[in-house]
């Protein structure tokens, strides 16, 4: 193996002990604590265990944490009336609707119900038109997350040339709109996209955000890139016991490590990132309304 391991946990962990500090600073010296509300529709598991962590990190790094949960059959009125309430209270910095909604509800309603100033996912129609014009905007947590990591290694990003694959809304489009503020010379592949596996070997920073198990092979890779895979994919390992599985991303890592110059792995890469971001993100919000200066190095 010859690339270096981008250790994401450690990262997040860094990342969280800053937020920490600016937060003891802003208690201390402006008499304020970052608020961030977290709601949560309907009970499914992976949700549970999201919003548990959220509100435990949350409060780790010195923020108030407010939770809110609302049946799976409630209306979707009575969500954008608890929007509403949130968008209103001065003491909520962040607000974030934890998604998939239930089927009876319009995603983008409700997330566009919420004060973009607030919306700590970056997902709100203005916040995504702010970023594409490279206006101050709340970036979506794991492309500001990659983006760190990415800058970190780098220092400049400027004339490097980046390959995105996958273009969802809440990472490939925003993670290739951040790189092209910073000055790289973009490319975004998908499922349609011609040879990708030439595509992605132009790449010097290739970032892998597809949902398929290992897709992206060392062959797919140019030598020295950067490779962050975003990839969270739960497959069967029988060699762990019958029924287990295991995590893994979207790049094949044996084979991409011995081809790259640095990679995140799965688990302990970009997903720690996300929830770090999440709270920087919360930050970043609450110093804007108050007026003061964005926390450094914790923003796009
Ligand atoms: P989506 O399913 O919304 O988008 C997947 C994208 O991959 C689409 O643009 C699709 O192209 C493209 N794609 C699918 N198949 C291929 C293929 N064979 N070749 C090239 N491109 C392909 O996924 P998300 O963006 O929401 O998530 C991507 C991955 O990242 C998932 O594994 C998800 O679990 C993970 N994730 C991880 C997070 C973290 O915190 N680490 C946060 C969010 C997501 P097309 O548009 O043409 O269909």
């Amino acid at each position: 193996m010859s690339a270096e391991i981008i250790d994401g946990k450690a990262f997040a962990g860094e990342v969280r002990r800053k937020v920490a500090a600016q937060v003891a600073r802003l208690k201390a010296e402006h008499g304020i604590t970052p608020g961030l509300a977290v709601v949560l529709v309907g009970e499914d598991p992976a949700s549970q265990v999201y919003v548990r962590s959220k509100g435990k990190m949350t409060v780790e790094v010195g923020m108030n944490s407010f939770e809110h949960r609302l049946p799976a059959e409630a209306e979707e009125a009575a969500l954008l009336a608890l929007l509403d309430d949130l968008n209103a209270d001065p003491a909520v910095h962040g607000i974030l609707v934890q998604l998939p909604l239930p089927d009876h509800m319009d995603e983008s309603s409700v997330i566009n119900r919420i004060d973009p100033a607030k919306d700590v996912d970056g997902f709100h129609i203005s916040n995504v038109g702010l970023l594409a014009t490279g206006q101050k905007a709340m970036v979506p947590c794991t492309p500001l997350g990659c983006l760190m990591m990415l800058r970190d290694r780098h220092g400049s990003l400027s004339g490097l040339d980046a390959v995105v694959v996958g273009r969802s809304n809440i990472v490939g489009k925003p993670m290739a709109q951040l790189l092209l503020r910073d000055s790289c010379t973009v490319t975004i592949a998908h499922s349609r996209t011609r040879n990708i596996e030439d595509v992605c070997r132009r790449a010097d920073i290739l970032v892998a955000a597809v949902g398929r198990p290992e897709m992206i092979t060392g062959e797919w890779i140019k030598p020295g890139a950067t490779v962050i895979d975003v990839g969270i994919n739960r497959i069967p390992a029988p060699e762990r016991g019958e029924g287990k599985t295991r995590l893994v991303g979207d790049v094949h890592f044996d084979s991409a490590a011995q081809v790259a110059g640095a990679i995140t792995p799965v688990p302990g890469g970009v997903g720690p990132m996300t929830i770090a971001c999440l709270l920087a993100n919360t930050l970043t919000a609450c110093c804007r309304a108050n007026g003061l200066p964005e926390p450094e190095g914790l923003t796009a």
